[in-house]
Order: structure tokens, then sequence, then C-alpha cells
């Protein structure tokens, strides 16, 4: 019974600096317009539509030990549009869609401020409204995540600047504002996405091709050695 412990604690003294050192890519996902359908705002779980092919791009993340973190910047709450206890609600209802077909999102982080929010209780120029940093640093202290070879996906460029902030890649999605804010403003975009692609699957399927691209070479040596 109590083997289970000492086992550990071996693993643990075996190599403390790798252990330290081991962290891998997360995916943090904006929420409207690229987890679900981008509706203004979410005001009433009735109006909450996950996107068909999301539940297969979780999925597919979770099998490859990705974290997948879904951040959203949520304003109309600061805005008295509708209030946190339904963020909480939406976050509830998309999680229980996509366990019911095997994925899992690893965490909910959402911002409800706005530096001009009507509610005095959420006007603040915060640091968590993407693109500012706040939400990714939350998941770092919670995961082992290497934010260089992580992606930041989402529907609209304020993702993407958030990805250029924090030092990730980025994968623009054509789903909710994604495809007007291409076909219109990219001309105004300062920097490219990184990823350009239909929806959140085929990023998925991207992202996952690149690390799979990434870590053939040393599976390759392991085999030789041997
Ligand atoms: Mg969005
Ligand atoms: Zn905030």
């Amino acid at each position: 019974m109590k083997d289970k412990k000492k086992s550990v604690g071996g693993a643990r003294r075996r190599r403390p600096s790798a252990a330290a050192g081991h962290t891998k890519p997360a995916a943090f996902l904006d929420r409207d317009g690229t987890v679900c359908d981008e509706v203004g705002y979410i005001n009433h779980l009735d109006r909450l539509r996950v996107y068909p092919w999301a539940a297969d791009a979780v999925r597919r993340l979770n099998q490859a030990e990705i974290p997948v973190i879904v951040v959203t910047n949520q304003s109309g709450v600061g805005r008295g549009y509708f209030t946190e206890d339904l963020v909480r609600q939406a976050h509830r209802k998309i999680a229980a869609q996509l366990a019911a077909r095997g994925a899992r999102v690893d965490a909910f982080y959402y911002c409800p401020h706005h530096p001009t929010a009507p509610l005095k209780a959420y006007r603040v120029n915060c640091r968590c409204r993407k693109p500012a940093p706040g939400m990714v640093e939350k998941a770092t202290k919670r995961f082992r995540i290497d934010l260089k070879s992580s992606y930041v996906v989402g529907d609209s460029y304020r993702d993407m600047r958030l990805g250029f902030n924090i030092g990730a890649r980025t994968a623009l999605v054509m789903t909710g504002y994604g495809r007007g804010e291409y076909e219109y403003h990219r001309r105004q975009w300062p920097r490219m996405p990184d990823l350009i692609a239909e929806n959140l699957l085929e990023v998925v399927k991207r992202i996952l091709a690149e690390s799979e691209s990434s870590v053939a070479p040393r599976r390759t040596r392991k085999r030789k050695k041997r």
C-alpha cells in the first residue's frame, strides 16, 4: 500500500531539474467565434452553440496531451448585459457538450472587465483583458507550459496580439469574426498570424502535424541506438 509513495519520491529525486524543465505547449483557445458560435454576446444559454467540429478538435489535443485552455473576454459582464454566473454556466455547458463527445477543456478563464464598464466593480484597466496576458499567466501557474511552442487560436486580431505578447504561435480561424477581419483589415495588421485556417479543427490538424514533424527526428535517433 505504502509502496506507491516510495516510487513517487524516487522518481522525483531521480531528475529534479528535468522535471522542472519539462514544459510543453498548450493551446489557448478563444471561446466565441472559435469554439462556439459568435452571436454578439451570449446573454442566455439558449444562444450557446458549440461548433460541430469543436469536440473532434479538442479531443485530438487531449490525445496529444496538449492542455486545452479557453481564454475569453466577457466584457458583457462589466457592461451589465449578463452576470459572471451566466459565464460560468456557459462554460459548464460547453464542457458538458464536449465531454459527451469525449473531449475535455482543461481550464476556462474569462475577463469580465472593461476600462469604461458601466458597472463600477468591473471598470478597471485589468491585466486579464486580451490582448493583455493575465489569463495566460494564471494558466502557466497551474500547468507546465512552454509558451514559445504554444498556440493562441482565435477569430480576432486581438487574439493574435495576445499570442504576440506572450511570445506564442498564433492561429486565426475563419469562423466568427475571422473571415471579415482577415478580408477587410489584414492590410493594416503590423504582423500576420502564423497560421490561418478555416476552423478550429483545421488549425489543430496543422498544429499536430507540426509537432509530429518536430519530434520525429528524436524518435529516429532513439531507434538507431537500440
Ligand atoms: Mg472571438
Ligand atoms: Zn480583466
